[in-house]
């Protein structure tokens, strides 16, 4: 088991279209890198001949592929915790299968690296989203930033790079829901980011809806930090002074002007936002209850099916 210089990891679901031309470019460009490297592919449960296309690519260059097989749909960050743990390169790359993250780009991020940082992370120079992703994403980023001070300009873009430590850090990880260019963030002592390449689909689908944007988001704010829950407490201060204040105010009223009757729909009103905010908060309590039951059921986070690897790294196959 010897350790090789570069690791890529790409997760793939669905990609039988654009797998072809992945490879076409990919391994030219590392094989341009003149340094040890392999590739990690995880097929995370596509039902499309994604797997078949992976198992053929293993077979044409055993030396540098191992293929990691789930036995299910586990999702992107799971599929990338699963190469995770299968790499052993000094340096680890993720990259996203359908092309828009250029692989002839790899060769700088490599070179960033050995300036002696730890983590590189991207941001896309001319982004190749709808209008609508872009601008939900900036202002996600704002959000972000404030409540987690993670400070990713471009959280969007999978192209990164990581030191081994920082991926022993993370394997050693077992949250359920995580976004990982932030967990990387937060083990990284030196972390930089520089600008790449954003490339149209080259085939096939986004594989995100916008609900699971907003369920990414939202994991990536109560993941990383409980910041809203504090927020939510100083709101509820503050409503309890108003209304003490408000109470006096009244029995003062009451007294000096006696029994008042009017503006019963702006109590109405205030009712109604004080039952909006309560009703948040225990949603945002709920996020919260619900990503530590999460965490208590233990259960593994994705299934291994089959693993194709020339040199095995490891037996355990479960995580
Ligand atoms: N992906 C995955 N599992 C999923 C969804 C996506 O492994 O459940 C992979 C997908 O094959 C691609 C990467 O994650 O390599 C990014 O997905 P996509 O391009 O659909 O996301 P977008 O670029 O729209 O953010
Ligand atoms: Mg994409």
């Amino acid at each position: 088991m010897s350790p090789v210089e570069v690791s890529v990891v790409i997760p793939v679901y669905n990609e039988e279209d654009g797998l072809q031309a992945l490879f076409d470019r990919l391994y030219p460009a590392l094989d341009g890198l003149g340094e040890s490297y392999e590739v990690i592919f995880i097929n995370d449960g596509s039902v499309d001949r994604s797997a078949q296309l992976l198992a053929a690519q293993f077979h044409k260059r055993p030396d540098v592929t191992r293929v990691v097989l789930f036995n299910g749909n586990f999702g992107q960050h799971m599929a990338i915790l699963a190469g995770f743990e299968h790499t052993r390169g000094k340096i680890v790359i993720t990259l996203d299968a359908d092309l828009q993250n250029p692989p002839e780009e790899i060769p700088r991020l490599v070179e960033t690296m050995r300036a002696g940082h730890d983590y590189v992370g991207t941001i896309r120079r001319q982004r190749n989203d709808t209008a609508f992703r872009r601008y939900a994403s900036r202002a996600m980023n704002g959000l972000r930033e404030r409540i987690t001070k993670i400070r990713m300009t471009d959280q969007g873009c999978m192209l990164r790079a990581y030191d081994r430590n920082v991926i022993d850090t993370i394997n050693a990880c077992r949250e359920v829901n995580t976004f990982i260019p932030a967990l990387a963030y937060t083990f990284a002592s030196n972390p930089v980011e520089i600008e790449v390449g954003h490339e149209q689909r080259h085939a096939g689908e986004s594989k995100y809806s916008v609900y699971q944007l907003i369920r990414l988001n939202f994991d990536l704010v109560t993941g990383f930090s409980i910041v809203p829950l504090q927020w939510f407490s100083a709101i509820g201060t503050v409503l309890s002074l108003l209304s003490g204040v408000l109470f006096v105010v009244l029995l003062v009223r009451r007294f000096v002007l006696g029994s008042e009757v009017q503006g019963v729909f702006t109590l109405f009103a205030m009712n109604f936002f004080l039952i909006g905010i309560l009703l948040f908060g225990v949603g945002l309590l709920g996020e919260y209850v619900g990503r530590i039951y999460q965490e208590v059921r233990d259960r593994p986070r994705y299934r291994i099916k089959a693993v194709l690897e020339a040199d095995p790294v490891r037996t355990g196959v479960e995580s």
